[in-house]
């Protein structure tokens, strides 16, 4: 079986989910089809869980009357029959309902989370209401009966899959199951999510639990880029990954993928395919165990880093100091990233900071804090980097000119990484893609 997913521009205006409905009708065997909300949907739901949570209804009516109109004009173009345009009107007027209930009574933060899957259960009904009219065989397969998160907010692969397996069962006549990317439920029973860009990690979810074949992930570009095109002009796409170089390139700031897109993939060995919407002719990305060589493959770069300085005279020689300074990021719920010591200081780069007060206050027992806002990890991977001859030359050549205030390498096989000041990311993005690709 196969699991096709399909970002927000790929279903973002009638033509395109037609053109959807064509792609996955011609793809041989079962699917499951993943859908993200339409294109700025998800954003325009945030903006009204804003407005509310701010006591605004107004404004929150505002967005909301633009999104309907929006979605009303899109129910028109995809629907040919006029029973259909009525299955539509009735279907965007139902949600929109939702809306005004939810703006209307205490809005907290469980409305919040009800509100945002809004958009997902949205598009797969529109969706599947689209295939019903070309009489194509399609069930809808709602992710809210399986797609689950525990109390730490991870994944709950194993009962996903037992949920799941029975599910299918039941639907077998169907050839072409559509479900609800992003979405899920929490450990309370209550919807929830996976975090912004949620749909690519449902599919690799679903994949890993089924141990389907093969994952795609079709989105508005070919496939994986060298370096990140909203930032430098020129790109190109990387045919093939390993599963450890796309997951580097995932997690640190490569958009194209959630962050933890690959992790379920890569447990049960099920590639990941990148594919492109508007061009489904070209090849993409493959993502699988096997890599291919050549020195660099891609950068990324992940913004909102804070790097936290500790600095200590008693840190000399002194074995256990630094499990004490994890053991307070760990009470404090919060992953680092990268790490970089000498004998008397060592810095640390963490993405959520949310928890910073708290982590400053309990670091001061051990020395001297200091703390440097709007940093960026740029993530350069490649393949067996440490094996190559004049891996850091090339790197700190193309970057002589910049200014640098962390580096990690030997971390992993294929992953250097350089912490800079976000005013510097677009220059050492560029001057690496020059130095390193020749681009
Ligand atoms: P979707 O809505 O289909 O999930 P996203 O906007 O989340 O699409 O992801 C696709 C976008 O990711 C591309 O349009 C591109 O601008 C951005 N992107 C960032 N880094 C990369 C990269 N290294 N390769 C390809 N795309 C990237
Ligand atoms: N609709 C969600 C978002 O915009 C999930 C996704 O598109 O992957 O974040
Ligand atoms: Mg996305």
């Amino acid at each position: 079986m196969l699991v096709v997913k399909f970002g927000g521009t790929s279903v973002g205006k009638p033509e395109r989910m037609k053109k959807i409905a064509n792609l996955v009708t011609d793809m041989p065997g079962r699917k499951i089809v993943v859908l993200s909300a339409l294109s700025g949907t998800t954003n325009a739901l945030v903006k009204i869980g804003e407005a509310l949570s701010a006591g605004q209804p107004m404004a929150a009516e505002t967005e909301i009357a633009i999104l309907e109109k929006h979605y009303l004009a899109f129910v028109k173009e995809l629907y040919e029959s006029s029973s259909y345009q009525a299955i539509g009107e009735e279907i965007v007027s139902r949600y929109f309902s939702l809306f005004r209930l939810l703006a209307a009574g205490k809005f907290d933060d469980r409305s919040y989370r009800e509100l945002l899957a809004q958009g997902e259960l949205i598009s797969t009904e529109l969706f599947y209401h689209h295939c019903q009219e070309r009489k194509i065989n399609a069930r809808l397969l709602p992710a809210l009966h399986f797609m689950s998160i525990d109390e730490n907010q991870e994944p709950e692969l194993g009962k996903i899959s037992e949920r799941l397996k029975p599910i299918l069962e039941t639907m077998s006549s169907a050839n072409l199951l559509i479900t609800q990317g992003y979405i899920c439920r929490n450990h309370r029973n209550e919807i929830d999510n996976l975090k912004r860009g949620g749909s690519d990690y449902t599919a690799s979810l679903i994949g890993a639990a089924i141990r389907a074949e093969e994952i795609q992930i079709w989105t508005d570009i070919d496939g994986m880029h060298n370096n990140d095109p909203r930032v430098v002009k020129k790109t190109i796409p990387i045919a093939e990954l390993t599963f450890d170089e796309a997951s580097e390139l995932a997690y640190f700031g490569a958009k194209i993928l959630h962050p933890s897109t690959i992790v379920p993939a890569q447990k049960y060995n099920v590639p990941v395919r990148l594919k492109n919407t508007m061009d489904e002719k070209a090849f993409g990305t493959l993502i699988s165990e096997k890599g291919t060589s050549g020195q660099f493959k891609a950068i990324a770069a992940k913004d909102g880093i804070t790097a936290v300085n500790i600095k200590s005279s008693r840190m000399l020689l002194a074995y256990g100091f630094l499990r004490r300074v994890f053991e307070v990021f760990e009470k404090h719920k919060t992953s680092i990233d990268m790490i970089s010591t000498s004998e008397v200081a060592v810095s640390i780069t963490i993405d959520d900071s949310q928890q910073l007060d708290s982590i400053v206050s309990d670091l001061k027992t051990f020395g001297n804090i200091e703390v440097d806002k709007n940093q960026t990890i740029i993530c350069i991977v490649g393949n067996r980097l440490e094996e190559k001859e004049g891996v850091l030359k090339d790197v700190f050549q193309s970057l002589a000119q910049v200014p640098i205030r962390m580096v990690s390498y030997g971390g992993s096989r294929n992953n250097i990484s350089l912490l800079v000041d976000t005013s510097q990311k677009e220059k050492v993005l560029t001057l690496l893609n020059e130095g390193l690709f020749g681009l």
